[in-house]
């Protein structure tokens, strides 16, 4: 008999305690530039409230500024401190010396025939990455799928983004950025008293990167939108996609507690381990675990497993039939995804008929089984096609 490759019992609890302090040194080493100009001017955007109420201190400001300040940010949108009514005209001048409430650049936009839009951003040290408005069908609102780094560490087989290396982490500013930016294009700002705003009230961490290997700017970033003086995007609004990076999800339920989607594509071992390297070192049965500990799934909020159809390779009723037994007592949908294509990929998508049979199956059980029509494919937006020009040789 072999050794189990993952120990079970309080060895394995240290190992998840010296793998989270290994993913958080990885993430330090990929970290954003600084949020200085070089004309020394600080970025507000992306500081915690306690760190802007630091930044107001050490110029002699009293706390309350920091409210002020943070609703005009936040919730009225502005980028111009002159704008700021509530503030008397020589505080602003010297808020405007020292301060700048950025955005990254809108480098490229491009609109599908579906009307999803797909913005290139370019931040300030010159890397990009993509953002996707994807407008829901049937209602005045949509979703904004941001990306949590350019590039990504993991190289699922089917994900565009996984053929391009980690660039860097994004930072909060970075991250918060995309989403007040798309905003500023819909000319979304202020968000209505008390209401939920009109069209981009939905975020969901599906761009570019693997957010859980980036945790610490992607939970300043979502505490940042979820702030009910500021955008107020509630933890229902918000998704965080994660292929499974098993002791940062307790992390994430634990503090955040946003809704989980989990990228599950396979249901045995030796397929994930080829679809989804990252299952070498968390398993499906880890995974499956994390998912049950998930704090908050009940039925209103469940849990979501994502699966994206291959044809031949994860879609046969057998494939579906596993997939039910493996994520029984949770509250969990399944997203079915056809698999999107892109440029020298080397997967089929699975055909109509396999994947409404595996929708079936699932159903049957008693959970939800969506399939995810694509979106925005004719401007390679859709889910697995982001992808942006390597500039790595800026940073190294
Ligand atoms: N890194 C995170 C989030 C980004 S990917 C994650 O992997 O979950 C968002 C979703 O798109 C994931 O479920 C991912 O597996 C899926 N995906 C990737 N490539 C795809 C493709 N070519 N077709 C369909 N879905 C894809
Ligand atoms: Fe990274 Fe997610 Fe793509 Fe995998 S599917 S390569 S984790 S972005």
């Amino acid at each position: 008999m072999t050794a189990p490759r993952h120990p079970a019992g309080p060895d394995r609890l240290e190992l998840s305690e010296a793998e989270r302090t290994r993913i958080l040194a990885k993430a330090a080493q990929f970290a954003p530039p600084p949020a200085t100009l070089p004309d020394g001017r600080r970025d507000l955007v992306g500081l915690s409230r306690t760190e802007l109420a630091a930044e107001l201190a050490a110029i002699g400001e009293a706390p309350f500024r920091a409210k002020q300040l943070w609703h005009w940010i936040y919730h009225q949108g502005v980028t111009d401190f002159a704008r700021m009514s509530s503030v008397a005209r020589p505080l602003q001048e010297k808020l405007a010396e020292r301060f700048v409430i950025g955005r990254p650049e809108v480098a490229t936009v491009q609109a599908s025939a579906d009307e999803t839009r797909k913005f290139l951003f370019r931040f300030r040290d010159g890397q990009t990455a993509e953002t996707v408005y994807i407008p829901d069908p049937h209602e005045d609102r949509g979703a904004v799928c941001i990306s949590s780094q350019v590039g990504c560490t993991l190289s699922c087989r089917f994900c565009h983004t996984g053929t391009q290396a980690l660039v860097r982490n994004l930072g909060p500013a970075e991250i918060v950025g995309q989403f007040m930016a798309a905003r500023d294009a819909y000319g979304e700002w202020p968000s209505p008293k008390g209401e939920t705003p009109r069209l981009l009230s939905t975020i969901v961490l599906m761009g570019m990167g693997e957010p859980l290997y980036n945790y610490e700017n992607v939970a300043t970033a979502m505490k940042i939108v979820m702030d009910g003086e500021g955008i107020g995007l509630s933890r229902r609004r918000i998704t965080l996609s994660t292929s499974g990076v098993v002791p940062m999800m307790d992390r994430a339920g634990a503090e955040l507690a946003v809704n989980l989607a989990i990228s599950l594509h396979a249901v045995r071992d030796e397929l994930r381990d080829e679809l989804v390297p990252l299952n070498r070192k968390y398993p499906i049965a880890e995974l499956i675990a994390a998912a049950r500990r998930y704090p908050g799934a009940s039925n209103a909020r469940r849990i979501t497993f994502e699966y994206v159809m291959l044809r031949g390779l994860n879609d046969s009723p057998e494939d579906a039939r596993e997939l039910v037994s493996l994520i029984a007592g949770i509250p969990a949908k399944v997203n079915l995804i056809p698999f999107n294509p892109w440029p020298g990929s080397a997967y089929q998508t699975s055909t109509a008929s396999a994947i409404d049979r595996f929708a079936a199956i699932v159903n049957e059980a008693g959970f939800a089984a969506p399939v995810r029509s694509p979106r925005g494919r004719d401007i390679l937006a859709a889910c697995g096609q982001l992808r942006t020009e390597d500039r790595r040789q800026i940073v190294r």
